[in-house]
Parts: structure tokens; C-alpha cells; sequence
């Protein structure tokens, strides 16, 4: 059997894992990775100008099908290039289907926007849907000589897990990214109860998140204050997952919050596929009673009306967050509050270290307060080793993370250690391109 991880190597981005029987290849995602400008050189052409155009996995071929692990654009962002010269089904749940093809036309949209040439087109994402199949989790479909199964990840609405089971008996499982906690959006994830080989996301491999119920109250504290005082506090968000979650959360307030960008069209699609989430009715009641904003207009009236603003781009790479930004910069009363990982690099990340708004376009210094909550949705150092633990498997593979090879030697420690009844793992932290053979 071959491996070959052809992106999320050493890094968060461009999701992407082909495995291999010598007859059938089946692809695990195929994301791109977002403007991480300053690291890609290439990226930076002749005039200086840079390019903000995501980047996609290592190519791949002869596709016997596709497997989606969930809709965040570094697992599915680049799928549509998969079928510029082929044309393999794709499995993933019905939510993920939606909302990947809401990320790709937004993708389509930005790349319009911002000039720069996307290498797929709506002809790609046509055939793609054509051939894409919805499957629940515990819902086994044969391709070749594998049965490949989902189980629900945990991470957001419809995220699942992949496992796969070779005639020759080899078991493969790939975590896509997962959490083991309960948050007030979803269940923990799901997990077989055995793999040999173990694919896992390590985006918090070498870190525990704080007690989530305490980091709950310390946000609450900064959205009460706000709401007391009617001072904005924006809290930027990645659409799928984190603006439900966050809404959940602030349910006392909700004749305060409005919402903006993709987190409102996400929010709908979310709710068509009630039984992914776990309290579909009061999530929809929510969603009722807060402002929906959809245009400049509205935006200068939600400033002013609205103290609790969440809206996309998380990471502030685009989006209307950039316009309420603007608009408050300036007022040291108002906040920013953050409610997870920043990627480095980012608009976002440099605010929050330096009081600083950069992008291609502009530079500004940002008065207002700014806050880091952890509501992560991804297991944390003590979740990912229980996975291990659960799996037994042989071999484990860490991709998906920013200390891939730190965490590879952490878990050969951990468990080589007398009493581990599991003793012998054998843990990689690949390069992009790089095939293990088991
Ligand atoms: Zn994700
Ligand atoms: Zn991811």
C-alpha cells in the first residue's frame, strides 16, 4: 500500500492524501492553502507585486474516487482541479456537499474580484457535482478493493472521518480535522474501533486548550461590557462552524448581534441538514431574532445599532470584517475578539501581535482592544493522544499542523514506554510528495 500525502505536510493548508493498492487511488480531500504571502517566495512576481492566489496539493492522477472529510476550504478548495481530466465520483455528507460548493463559488468570486486566475472553472466544479454522490456516516461504499466508511469528526456541521478497510485486511484512518470534546454546536467525533495506519490532524499537537467553559466566561465578561456600554465588538469568524457556535453562546443577547458575510448563507445551509447539529431549534430560533446584513448601507446602520458584529473572514483576509474594522479603528472603547487559532501570517495574527492592519491594500494602526478566546474546533494534545490510544494503530502519520516532526517523536516516546500496550509505533512527519509504503 502506498501513502503519498500530497499536502497539509508540515503545514495547515492544501489538505490532500492519496492512497494507493496498485490498482485504485483513492484521494482524501484536496484543499488549497490561503495567501501565506511572505513564506512563497515564487508567489511574489517580477514587479513585486504579490499574488494572493491560494495554492493547491501536489497533482494527482488516475482518480479511482474522492473522499471529502468536510467543507473548509483547505480540505476542499482545490477538488474542482480533480476533474480537469478525469472524472471520479465524490463521497462526503449532504451538508459537506452544500457548503463546499458555497466555499468554491466564493473562492470563484474572490479570484474575479481580485484578478487573479483560479486554476479550475465552473465547467470543473459542473463535473464534479455531477458525479458527486451524498453519503451518511456508518454508510460503507466499496471502491475496488476498499470499503471506506465516515464517522462523524465532531469539528463542524457534517466534518467526518475517514476510514478505510483494504481487502487484505490493512485499515486506514484519516482523522480530516477532527475534535474529541463536545462543543454547544456538535457531539465529540466518532471513532472505529481499531486502524492500522492512523492519518491524523495536529493542528494543537503540542498544546491543551484551556477549560473551555472558563475561556466561555472570559468572552461572555468582554461581550457583556460591550453590550452594557452599546461600544462595537466585532468577532471575526470562518463562516462554517464558529459563527453557530459563537451564536449559541450568546443567546441572551441576540437582540444585539447582527451577522455578515458567507457565516449568514453557511447558517441557512447548516439548518436544512438539521440532524448534523444537536439542537437544530434553538439554534434556528437564534437565527431568528438577530440582524442579517447584506449591504454597505446596512453596515454603516449595524455600527451603530448593533454592539455585537460577527462576521467573516476569520482571518481577515477579506470580507466585510475589513469594513467594520475600518469604521472603529480608531475608538480605543470598541473590541476585536478572536475565538480560536490564527494561521500565521495572516491580517489577523499580525493584528493581534502588533495593534496593526496590513494587507496588500492597506496599513492602519487599530486602537481598538483585542482579545484571543479558544473555542477551538480541533482536539487538543490530550484528545489527539487519546485517539491514538483508542486506534492502536501501527503507524501514525502527522500532517495538518505547523510541529508535524515534533509531534511524530512525541508519540514514538509516548509509546514506547514498558507499559504502553502499545509499543510499537512507528510515527512520520512527511514532506509534501512523499509516499510511505506499508
Ligand atoms: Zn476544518
Ligand atoms: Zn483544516
Amino acid at each position: 500500500m502506498e501513502i503519498e500525502i500530497l499536502g497539509a505536510a508540515r503545514e495547515v493548508g492544501r489538505s490532500a492524501i492519496s492512497i494507493r493498492d496498485g490498482k485504485t487511488n483513492i484521494i482524501m480531500d484536496y484543499g488549497v492553502k490561503l495567501q501565506e504571502i511572505e513564506d512563497v517566495p515564487e508567489l511574489t512576481n517580477g514587479a513585486g507585486k504579490k499574488d494572493a492566489q491560494p495554492r493547491p496539493p501536489m497533482p494527482a492522477k488516475r482518480v479511482s474516487a474522492v473522499f471529502l472529510s468536510h467543507a473548509h476550504l483547505d480540505h476542499c478548495g482545490a477538488l474542482p482541479i480533480l476533474y480537469k481530466k478525469e472524472s471520479p465520483p465524490l463521497y462526503a455528507t449532504a451538508p459537506s456537499l452544500e457548503l463546499a460548493n458555497m466555499m468554491l463559488k466564493d473562492s470563484m468570486k474572490i479570484a474575479k474580484k481580485e484578478k487573479y486566475k483560479l486554476a479550475f472553472g465552473k465547467k470543473e466544479v459542473e463535473k464534479m457535482n455531477k458525479g458527486a454522490k451524498s453519503i451518511d456516516y456508518n454508510q460503507p461504499v466499496k471502491i475496488g478493493d476498499f470499503t471506506c466508511t465516515l464517522f462523524d469528526a465532531g469539528h463542524i456541521p457534517g466534518s467526518a472521518g475517514i476510514f478505510l478497510k483494504h481487502r487484505s485486511g490493512l485499515t486506514i484512518f484519516y482523522t480530516g480535522d477532527i475534535n474529541t470534546a463536545q462543543t454547544l454546536l456538535l457531539k465529540p467525533c466518532m471513532l472505529p474501533n481499531k486502524a492500522n495506519v492512523l492519518i491524523i490532524d495536529s493542528t494543537y499537537a503540542m498544546k491543551d486548550h484551556p477549560d473551555r467553559e472558563q475561556e466561555k466566561n472570559k468572552f461572555l465578561t468582554e461581550v457583556n461590557l460591550s453590550a452594557k456600554t452599546a461600544d462595537t465588538c466585532i468577532i471575526p469568524v470562518f463562516a462554517l462552524g464558529r459563527p453557530q457556535e459563537v451564536l449559541l453562546m450568546l443567546e441572551k443577547h441576540t437582540g444585539l448581534i447582527s451577522i455578515d458575510g458567507m457565516a449568514k448563507e453557511a447558517s441557512e445551509i447548516i439548518l436544512k441538514h438539521k440532524k448534523y447539529i444537536k439542537d437544530p431549534k434553538r439554534l434556528s430560533r437564534i437565527l431568528e431574532n438577530i440582524a442579517w446584513i447584506y449591504s454597505d448601507e446596512e453596515r454603516e446602520i449595524a455600527i451603530k445599532q448593533f454592539p455585537i458584529i460577527i462576521t467573516t473572514a476569520g482571518m481577515m483576509t477579506g470580507g466585510p470584517v475589513l469594513f467594520y474594522l475600518r469604521n472603529i479603528k480608531s475608538r480605543p472603547e470598541t473590541k476585536v475578539l478572536f475565538t480560536g487559532y490564527l494561521i500565521k501570517n495572516t491580517p489577523a495574527k499580525k493584528l493581534i501581535e502588533t495593534g496593526t492592519f496590513s494587507n496588500e491594500k492597506e496599513s492602519y494602526k487599530v486602537l481598538s482592544a483585542r482579545h484571543q478566546f479558544d473555542f477551538s474546533a480541533h482536539a487538543g494534545r490530550s484528545g489527539l493522544m487519546h485517539i491514538i490510544k483508542t486506534l492502536r494503530p501501527k503507524h501514525v502519520i502527522s500532517v495538518h499542523g505547523e510541529n508535524c516532526q515534533e509531534f511524530a517523536k512525541d508519540i514514538m516516546t509516548e509509546f514506547s514506554r514498558e507499559n504502553s500496550a502499545i509499543s510499537q509505533i512507528k510515527a512520520y512527519a512527511p514532506k509534501a510528495g512523499e509516499v510511505i509504503r506499508i
